[in-house]
């Protein structure tokens, strides 16, 4: 108090009591109120009438106690008493208000990006942002890891989705395809004896936009070489606790780890979130037989139990989950329920085939207690667990089980090596196709029987963070033959496999040392130490669900002069 201070910033909202004029000003590190007396100096006070929205002002002025305080801001107990005032520059009234609770759909805000970028809370994801991105490197810096850059215009790397293609103009009727991540350069470096790699970067991938994907994002990308799993699983472990000590004061304790199949089977998913219970029942053993034909011909049939709810949840409730599980999006036929009510007795959409006792003794064996639900889904089996799964997820955001601040981390393991898909009928990598087997199933890479092939485990790992996949990885086939043996396993012929890989197959036959990675999605990982669900609100300049940017209106049509340079006729 008591010191003159100048203030730029933007006009948030101005009040005119007549004598007094008062005027919010904002800029990146908050609001501070700006006070205007009309006795002791007209002229200006009759100038700050006139400001509008989102002016850019200067004003200085002495810090003087408020009388009447605002405890919900920071500044809310002073104000800046002003004896001068620039105008620097007008604004138009702005399409929305800047304000927390804005008015402003998400189209609008998207194609006014630098207006919504003025709010204070995604300004201070942009800054959450930065932080992380040096705190990221000061601890690799410190294990002794280099960025590396690595090209955007390469060829085709597979991580599963569709590449972006870039024309080239100088060698007509050919592409480019931007990285879907640096994986085989990466690789490469390790055969350089670059040996601890990392770089902050961003990948492509040309997907259907499913919620919260972008074409465009950005990965913690990391290699190293002459290591086993155990290595690579402390050091990232360690990363990750530095960043949550040094962005959030939260010591997150040893990570858990479990196998791939474990977190299929209690929580029906690869990246559980471990805030809350409710894991999967196999209620196999229970209702099998029972002679209730659902039941009977289903491969498989599970449950979880919802504590204490019996009572307070409705028919109506019930009725509205059954429509939830039957979305085409979730596919189960219908949803079983169990109440065991407090005072003993049952309420079940089952509940005319089994008596009061029957499926309170089914309750029972899988720990529930009364007053709590059971609620059940049969069918195929790796249908049904899925499905289980996201009814778990489910329950917990309808019954808000998830506390704020809440971080459980964990390492998913022992991932299958290969992935059969029915559409194509072919195998694909689970993870990408340069992932070693574990070694004691190499011997199984030969075998031309199916499942024996989906028991493959891959040395691949996963670290998930609140039911959010936030890194992936694994050790790498080092072997030329083996790598071809795998090439072969996914469907691409020798030719096929010389064609797009042959300068890594090349470079393996030069003394590739064992080597292994990781890549964290950086954006993911800022959205979820934020307990924020989408990552758009960390990325200054996001695309919307088409894969539009709307505020500079891309992709857009480009000239037919541009065409023919590129050597591109047809194009509908
Ligand atoms: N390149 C992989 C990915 O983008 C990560 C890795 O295996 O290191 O998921």
């Amino acid at each position: 108090m008591g010191k003159e201070v100048t203030l730029s910033g933007w006009v948030q909202k101005s009040r005119d009591l007549g004598g007094m004029t008062f005027v919010d000003v904002r800029d990146r590190y908050g609001i501070t109120q700006l006070v205007f007396n009309m006795e002791q100096n007209t002229p200006l006070c009759e100038e700050a009438r006139k400001l509008g929205r989102e002016f850019v002002i200067q004003a200085t002025g002495i810090v003087v106690e408020r009388s009447s305080k605002n405890s919900a801001r920071p500044t809310g107990e002073i104000e800046i008493e002003v004896s001068e005032l620039k105008i620097l520059n007008p604004s138009k009234v702005p399409p929305f208000t800047i304000e927390e609770n804005t008015d402003g759909g998400d189209d609008l805000r998207m194609k006014f990006r630098y207006l919504d970028l003025r709010r204070l809370s995604l300004q201070n994801n942009i800054v959450f942002r930065s932080k992380l991105a040096l705190e990221t490197r000061n601890y690799l810096d410190s294990h002794g890891f280099v960025e590396i850059e690595t090209p955007f215009l390469i060829k085709s790397t597979p991580e599963g989705a569709r590449d972006f293609i870039v024309p080239s103009r100088l060698n007509r009727g050919e592409f480019y395809a931007l990285p879907q991540s640096p994986q085989t350069f990466k690789q490469i470096l390790m055969v350089a004896g670059m040996d601890k790699y990392f770089q902050i970067v961003k990948c492509f991938r040309d997907e259907d936009l499913r919620a919260d994907r972008q074409p465009e994002f950005t990965q913690i990308d990391c290699e190293m070489s002459f290591v086993h799993i155990e290595d690579i699983l402390q050091t990232f472990e360690g990363l990750t606790k530095h960043l949550f000590s040094r962005l959030l004061r939260v010591n997150l304790p040893e990570f858990p780890r479990m196998t791939y199949d474990e977190a299929m089977r209690r929580y029906g998913s690869d990246k559980p979130d471990l805030r809350f219970g409710m894991e999967l029942q196999d209620f196999n053993h229970l209702a099998k037989g029972s002679g209730f034909v659902v039941f009977d011909q289903a491969e498989w049939i599970g449950a979880i139990c919802v504590k204490g709810i019996a009572e307070t949840y409705s028919n109506k409730d019930l009725k509205e989950l059954t429509d939830w599980v039957q979305r085409p999006q979730i596919g189960a036929r219908g949803l079983v329920y169990i109440k065991l009510q407090s005072d003993g007795s049952v309420r079940s959409t089952i509940g005319k085939f089994f008596n009061d006792d029957t499926l309170m003794y089914w309750g029972k064996s899988i720990g529930a207690e009364k007053g709590d639900i059971l609620l059940i889904l049969a069918g195929e089996k790796d249908k049904t667990i899925k499905q289980m799964g996201e009814l778990r997820l489910e329950m917990a955001r309808r019954l808000e089980l998830v506390k704020e601040g809440d971080f459980k981390p964990l390492w998913v393991l022992d991932f299958p090596l290969l992935e059969w898909d029915e559409e194509t009928g072919r195998f694909h990598a689970m993870h990408h196709p340069f992932t070693s087997p574990r070694k004691e199933d190499i011997p199984k890479l030969t075998s031309t029987d199916k499942e024996v092939l989906k028991s493959i485990r891959a040395d691949a790992y996963d670290l998930v963070i609140n039911g959010a996949e936030i890194g992936g990885g694994s050790i790498r086939i080092h072997d030329r033959q083996l790598q071809s043996r795998n090439f072969d396993l996914l469907g691409f012929s020798e030719k096929e496999a010389v064609d797009q890989f042959g300068f890594l197959l090349g470079a393996f036959e030069y003394g590739a040392p064992p080597h292994g990675g990781i890549a964290f999605g950086f954006d993911r990982l800022c959205a979820v130490m934020n307990g924020y669900s989408s990552i758009r609100d960390f990325i200054a300049f996001p695309k919307n669900n088409q894969g539009r940017d709307m505020m500079i209106d891309a992709p857009s049509q480009i000239s037919p002069e541009q065409l023919k340079e590129l050597g591109i006729k047809n194009v509908d």
